[in-house]
């Protein structure tokens, strides 16, 4: 599939909130194979922008079954070559504090029921697309100028732990996480950056921390926290995001667009 020329080029994917920035905006119904999504494309700092509430308008879907296929399709589909997104987390690093800002460079897969390819084999193809480096080189970099000049803290890199949810971890597993690397922990950046990389689009996460994982904090995780924490870190990612969009050049120089180059299955 193609971008479509003069369409949107920017996708924003955040929970409920951040797309109440955009200006002269409206919700248009996107159809995918995948089943339809709402987007709600508007003016947001010098260009057009798509926002796509990850769990749907009304926070309806969970995260094991956001319909993420139809989620990146539709953004794919009104022209969108980068992504920007944005991930509530918890801190497994003592260093990467509740309401502080990280760049995800790196994720470990821990879910087990999602759809996460688009390539199913047959006359959909098999395609092993790589993930060495899963998140944009250049949307990165733009971040961290954008944080840079907006005085935005914001952790250069962070290993996130994609786990399945809705339930919470358990204290011997963000153990475990810990000891494998990992320094935040959510349950919905994969496979939202994979099937973004299999679209050829660009893609970067920065993770929110909205509290320490279980057993670091020494009280009862609660969604009303994560909530909270939410509500007051989107105002500084807005700041971010609208820094960073001018930034962005109409041509891509990293490896994304190029991402099905060698990948596919030849039969
Ligand atoms: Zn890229």
């Amino acid at each position: 599939m193609r971008a479509s020329r003069g369409g949107v080029r920017v996708g924003i994917i955040g929970g409920t909130g951040l797309y109440r920035l955009a200006v002269s905006g409206g919700w248009r119904g996107v159809r995918t194979p995948y089943g339809r999504v709402e987007v709600l494309v508007g003016g947001l700092g010098p260009g057009r922008v798509a926002f796509l509430p990850r769990h749907g308008r009304k926070h309806e879907h969970p995260p094991h079954l956001v319909n993420y296929r139809a989620n990146l399709w539709a953004l794919r589909s009104l022209g969108v070559e980068r992504v920007l997104a944005v991930s509530a987390c918890g801190s497994l690093n003592p260093r990467m504090r509740p309401g502080e800002l990280v760049l995800l460079d790196q994720f470990l897969d821990f879910t087990r029921s999602r759809p996460a390819t688009f390539y199913t084999g047959g006359r959909k193809r098999v395609v092993h697309v790589d993930l060495t480096e899963p998140y944009c080189p250049e949307l990165r970099r733009i971040l961290l100028e954008a944080a840079k000049e907006e005085g935005v803290r914001l952790h250069p890199r962070g290993t996130y732990v994609c786990t399945e949810g809705p339930r919470f971890e358990t204290a011997a597993e963000i153990r475990a996480f810990r000891r494998l690397g990992g320094d935040l922990v959510g349950m919905t950046n994969v496979p939202e950056c994979v099937l973004a990389r299999e679209l050829e689009m660009c893609y970067a996460a920065v993770g929110l921390v909205t509290n320490f994982a279980a057993g670091l904090a020494g009280t009862k995780l609660t969604h009303t926290e994560v909530a909270e924490r939410m509500e007051r870190g989107t105002e500084t990612i807005a700041r971010l995001f609208l820094s960073a969009l001018p930034r962005i050049p109409a041509l891509r120089s990293c490896p994304c667009s190029r991402a099905l180059e060698g990948a596919v299955v030849r039969v």
